[in-house]
């Protein structure tokens, strides 16, 4: 929920109402929630007020199956109508059907929006990254990804200076993606990985937070 989009849903709305949404968004406490038998980010859709749809990630149409999309909520509140409002996570349905019995469609939450890129004609996901970095080597500090382009496509990881750059770069060379190595190995795509103070991380414009993922474009446009 940026500024922008608060200001023309207060518009639209009043105020009263985003703080609303903004609430049932951050905790899904009015879209979704969990019963005793999902597990990890898993939701039942609260099918009584909202109605949700997870598009494709490049344009407005459905994902087939428990393909990974972008979640799109409206809502047949009586006091809070929304068409399709995008609340910036990605998630999949999951066709399985629950063993508590309930009958209402099932989601996976899976990071925000704003963490998925291309690498080439790779969708990675900056959360994956940070998880397997996690994961592998006990790393929790901070993971920035920059993209360039000079020729090939170039990913910096920008990682602090308590972990040794060769494992990483290891760690995300073999564990990522098949896609991801392939492109690495055939010299179409190069992983760079660099070792920063915190003050060197690229962050967002409002504020201290450091940006996921820096796409720098293409060199010279
Ligand atoms: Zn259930």
């Amino acid at each position: 929920f940026d500024d922008k989009q608060a200001d023309a849903f207060k518009k639209k709305l009043g105020i009263k109402i985003i703080k609303s949404l903004t609430h049932g968004c951050n905790e899904m406490g009015t879209i979704g929630y969990a019963c005793s038998e999902c597990e990890g980010s898993v939701h039942h859709l609260n099918t009584a007020t909202k109605y949700m749809e997870i598009l494709k990630l490049d344009k407005d149409e459905p994902v087939e199956g428990e393909e990974v999309g972008r979640i799109v909520i409206s809502s047949n509140d009586e006091d809070l109508q929304i068409y399709r409002y995008e609340i910036g996570d990605l998630g999949r349905w999951i066709k399985e059907p629950c063993k508590c019995g309930r009958l209402t469609p099932r989601f996976e939450l899976l990071g925000r929006f704003g963490d998925i890129f291309n690498f080439g004609p790779v969708y990675m996901n900056a959360n994956k990254i940070k998880k397997i970095l996690a994961d592998k080597l006990d790393y929790h500090g901070p993971v920035q990804i920059i993209l360039k382009y000079e020729e090939k496509s170039i990913m910096l990881v920008y990682v602090n200076k308590e972990v040794d750059k060769d494992k990483v770069y290891d760690a995300l060379f073999f564990g990522c993606y098949d896609a991801f190595s392939l492109m690495v190995e055939q010299k179409l795509g190069e992983l760079i990985i660099e070792n920063k103070e915190l003050s060197e991380f690229i962050t967002s414009e409002h504020g201290n937070k450091i940006k996921s993922v820096v796409d720098m474009g293409i060199k010279g446009k």
